[in-house]
């Protein structure tokens, strides 16, 4: 980032697209003053690459979009895929299609995003682009949430959850923690949404992710919101508010006033919600955000009698979802027609209320049934229930509705339990991972620390544990010998039946060797043919005791070449102790060694102590 500060003599080399690559993590944390760098760049485009160019687009749509510049990251995004070409690195296309999903997206084109999404995700997965695969995975999740498909979007959520843990992308991870949260909220599993939205805030916070943790924070407010804490959910919008400092745009104020504002009419303060929703609507927001802000206004007027103004606010609200054909037969459309009977009570037309808000639960029935089977017998049991009531007064019929709502509580429940069993599911899936890494570190720990010709310690590790050895010796004073030991004539053996009957040599040698050493001993193999011992708590003369059992061992040990013969190995052995004298690893492998050599030239296959010559 200080790099930035100097000017530098090739202009274009300092701005590469590694230097873009690199700065994402700036972006994150203040998008604001990165977006200015990024301008001042802009000015001298021309020098750049075309791929850093294209890189250059790439991270200034992504400072765009924290900061809430909604039409010029639109812009820029197109800007961007105009560039593309069969040259351009796939990392960058990827995360540019992602970006023009979002754009959909908040334009209320879901088609068209999940569209968008799912060529990112190939292009991501062709090219191995875990992080980028995981996160478009994630925003595709979202969007199929905004189409109440909530089944499709936890499945997708969920598998983004495993990748993201695999990956130990902790951004990633709070990134869909948050979404998480903000689908747990739209099916009012409420302790979840809170819970979730927390985490996501935890590790925001910690990174200093600014934009990100308004982001938290807002869906909190929201969450609270749908759950009915109004004021809890005040005072978040209130800390939202003070979030957004980080960017200039005064449009993203625009979500506050509409929070505040959605929140007021629920907790029946009109004259706060109507303040609130016309600061909203008259700010650069978002269409389907709008239709929201317009149905509450239709609610607030009806309860003051402005019932032309309220049909006016439902008239507005009716043409925004008219250009949404997606969110038709969701709860967001259908909520009008409630509001329409609700208008048409309050102008007196009690049959013409009547049948709209009938018509409204019949609808929104058929909405829940898509998310849960048992729902629909005991929807369809109340719809039959109802049709038998010819005569319906408009008192019967408000019990009615009162049943309907009955049954929609209880389809709730249902869909309770089964995001226990999703939850459950992804559980166990995040503990396999964790034991199949644990496995795998246990497998690359023993490869590191055995030889792979005798299955022994290896050199590094029988010298380590040398020290160690003698480490916790000298803290408890006990006693602590080892032996060095090498085999007699190999070259010769290699030499008369091969080096593949060598290495067998080797390998038995060592497996006697563990049989004959007591528990807590330990040998490894230092070189071609010869091996140390370590025997914690055995003095010099009990080193020798072991050291001879060791050498008849192997001397009587049958070794039968391919062609049936018998041969007789042996080996000599230096023995050396730690003493008062000797307290060092160095010291004690050198007497053993001298002890080795005397074994070597007094005839070989003996066993020799260290003595200090006088
Ligand atoms: P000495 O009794 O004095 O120890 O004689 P030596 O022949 O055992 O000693 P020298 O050091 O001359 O020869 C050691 C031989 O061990 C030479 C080398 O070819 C052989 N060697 C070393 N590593 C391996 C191995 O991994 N496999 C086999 N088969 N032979 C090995
Ligand atoms: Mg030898
Ligand atoms: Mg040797």
């Amino acid at each position: 980032m200080l790099l930035w500060l100097f000017s530098f003599s090739n202009w274009a080399d300092s701005y590469s697209v590694d230097h873009f690559r690199a700065i994402a993590d700036d972006v994150n944390r203040a998008p604001y003053p990165v977006y200015q760098q990024l301008l001042a760049i802009e000015k001298n485009k021309s020098q750049l690459s075309d791929e850093a160019y294209l890189w250059f687009l790439y991270r200034k749509a992504h400072a765009e979009t924290l900061l809430y510049f909604h039409d010029d990251f639109a812009k820029t995004v197109e800007l961007g895929l105009s560039l593309i070409d069969q040259y351009s690195s796939a990392e960058v296309v990827a995360s540019l299609k992602s970006y023009a999903g979002l754009v959909a997206e908040r334009k209320g084109k879901y088609k068209k995003a999940i569209a968008l999404f799912k060529e990112a995700m190939s292009i991501a997965e062709r090219e191995n682009l875990n992080s980028i695969y995981t996160q478009t995975k994630h925003y595709h999740a979202y969007t199929l949430s905004l189409t109440e498909l909530y089944e499709s979007s936890l499945s997708d959520l969920q598998e983004a959850y495993v990748e993201a843990y695999a990956l130990e992308d902790q951004f990633l991870i709070a990134l869909i923690n948050e979404t998480y949260g903000a689908v747990y909220g739209y099916m009012n599993e409420y302790d979840k949404s809170i819970e979730h939205y927390n985490r996501a805030l935890d590790t925001y916070s910690r990174l200093g992710y600014k934009p990100y943790v308004a982001e938290a924070v807002y869906g909190l407010a929201s969450t609270y919101r749908y759950m009915g804490e109004y004021d809890l959910a005040i005072d978040k919008f209130n800390l939202y508010r003070e979030n957004i400092a980080y960017t200039p745009n005064q449009d993203i104020s625009y979500f506050g006033a509409y929070g505040l504002g959605m929140t007021y009419a629920e907790k029946g303060d009109c004259p706060q919600a109507l303040a609130a929703i016309s600061t909203a609507l008259s700010m650069n927001g978002q269409i389907d955000y709008d239709a929201e802000l317009l149905k509450k206004q239709a609610q607030c007027f009806i309860e003051q009698g402005e019932l032309t103004l309220a049909e006016q606010s439902i008239d507005q609200a009716s043409e925004i979802f008219a250009d949404m054909p997606q969110l038709e037969g969701t709860r967001w459309t259908l909520e009008l027609i409630k509001l329409r009977g609700h208008l048409a009570f309050a102008n007196k037309e009690y049959e013409q209320a009547y049948l709209l808000v009938q018509d409204f639960y019949q609808r929104y029935t058929k909405v829940q049934e898509k998310n849960s089977n048992s729902q629909l017998i005991r929807v369809k049991a109340a719809m039959e229930l109802e049709r038998q009531n010819v005569e319906v007064s408009l008192l019967q019929q408000r019990n009615k509705v009162q049943q309907l709502q009955i049954a929609e509580q209880a389809l709730e429940n249902r869909q309770q339990t089964y995001l226990i069993v999703v939850t459950l599911m992804v559980l166990v899936l995040i503990a396999m991972l964790a034991i199949n890494q644990y496995r795998a570190k246990q497998r690359i720990l023993s490869l590191s620390i055995t030889d792979p010709l005798s299955g022994s310690y290896n050199r590094r590790y029988i010298f380590n544990h040398l020290d160690r050895s003698i480490e916790s010796r000298s803290a408890k004073q006990g006693e602590l010998t080892i032996l060095l030991f090498d085999i007699d004539n190999f070259k010769e053996i290699n030499d008369t039946y091969g080096h593949p009957f060598g290495d067998e040599v080797i390998c038995r040698i060592v497996q006697i060797t563990q049989e004959t050493l007591r528990l807590g001993d330990s040998v490894g193999r230092i070189g071609g043919e010869e091996f140390l011992c370590i025997l914690p708590r055995a003095d010099a003369e009990q080193g020798k005791a072991i050291a001879t059992r060791l050498k008849d061992n192997i001397q009587h040990a049958l070794f039968t070449t391919e062609q049936g013969e018998q041969v007789t190995i042996t080996i000599s052995v230096g023995v050396s102790e730690l003493s008062n004298d000797v307290t060092d690893r160095g010291t004690l492998y050198v007497n053993a060694d001298k002890a080795l050599y005397e074994a070597k030239n007094s005839g070989k296959n003996h066993v020799v102590i260290f003595q200090v010559k006088g």
